[in-house]
């Protein structure tokens, strides 16, 4: 299958890019803030909250990291304006993080405060591991000057997870845990499908017995199953924890999830960088080609029985 994969990513720059526009609209709302908002009410309409991330490519001067960032504010603007329901996740390699870490903070911590003003919050997305330390760092720092309208994102697949929870837990952190993208070196992140499972179930239960509001961000049927039943043994109610999921992924199993009265917020990516972000995607962890083709080959064939989703 790997290999596979591989084969998909490396063929993908000859592929017209109106093809993968066609394959990667269902992922991405599209590149205006107008595309974002549309997708949002459909969310909503659904019973579903979101969270929308402003694409960017790697930045390379501050005045584009600024740029990023100020793209936030019409955001904002627009959420409040037409009332959806939608928070805005960030990634702090747009904001400036590999320019200078101080370009990233005050960025960061421009966005995190016109949030506060309209009453939102600002997830702070996990990028690959030479990003961790300074992430956590960051996020500190704002929550120990007051901020308290910001979360993070831990990955199950990285062995120091645990410790980082542990780390954290004077602060009670609002933490989005998904089990990791990047493609990371087997001494920092287990790479065992089964492993990766597992840490993720154990740093749900650390997150949950800790008292942090926890976003389980998951397409996995077995992990979905295990954490109703784990936020279920910590009585937590509806409003102390949400599923997430990214967009056009198993749709369905969120329509259920949604029925069963949990609540679910759906990632939201828009921005004119879409084609330099697929293409970057996919080539960090050919593992979404494979995922990506069989989707839309299964889309394409007659459904044999009622399991995809
Ligand atoms: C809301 C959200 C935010 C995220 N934020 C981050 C982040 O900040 N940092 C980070 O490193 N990672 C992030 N991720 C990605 C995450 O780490 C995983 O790589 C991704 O969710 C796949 O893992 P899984 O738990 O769904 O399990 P998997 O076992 O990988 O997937 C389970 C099933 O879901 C389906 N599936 C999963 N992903 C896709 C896809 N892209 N396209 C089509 N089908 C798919 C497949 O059918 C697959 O068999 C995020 C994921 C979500 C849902």
């Amino acid at each position: 299958m790997a290999l596979l994969d591989r084969a998909i990513v490396s063929a993908l720059p000859a592929v017209p890019k109106p093809i993968v526009r066609l394959i990667s609209q269902r992922y991405i709302a599209g590149e205006r803030i107008e595309d974002a908002c549309r997708v949002v009410k459909e969310i909503n309409a659904a019973g579903k909250m979101a969270t929308i991330d402003v694409l960017g490519e790697e930045v390379t001067t501050p005045e584009e990291a600024r740029h990023i960032a100020y793209a936030y504010d019409d955001v904002f603007r627009a959420i409040d304006e037409q009332g959806l329901d939608s928070n805005v996740s960030v990634k702090l390699t747009g904001m400036g993080l590999k320019l200078a870490r101080e370009i990233a903070k005050e960025n960061l911590e421009r966005t995190v405060r016109l949030a506060a003003q309209r009453g939102n919050f600002v997830r702070i997305d996990m990028e690959d591991s030479s990003c961790t330390d300074d992430t956590l760092a960051i996020y500190r720092e704002l929550r120990e000057e007051g901020l308290e309208n910001v979360g993070i994102v831990l990955q199950a697949y990285l062995r120091r997870t645990l410790d980082d929870i542990a780390s954290l837990a004077d602060l009670t952190p609002n933490v989005r845990l998904c089990k990791g993208i990047y493609v990371e070196p087997l001494k920092v992140a287990y790479h065992d499908f089964d492993q990766i499972r597992a840490n993720f179930f154990r740093a749900l239960g650390a997150l949950l017995e800790g008292g942090s509001y926890v976003g389980i961000a998951t397409h996995d049927e077995w992990l979905i199953h295990e954490a109703t039943r784990l936020v279920g043994r910590y009585h937590r109610v509806r409003e102390q924890y949400e599923f997430q999921m990214l967009l056009g992924v198993r749709e369905r199993r969120g329509d259920e999830l949604v029925r069963d009265g949990h609540r679910l917020r759906i990632y939201v990516p828009y921005g004119e960088q879409w084609y330099a972000y697929s293409l970057r995607r996919l080539q960090e962890n050919p593992k979404i080609a494979g995922y990506i083709a069989s989707d839309t080959v299964g889309r394409l064939l007659p459904r044999r029985n009622g399991a995809r989703a």
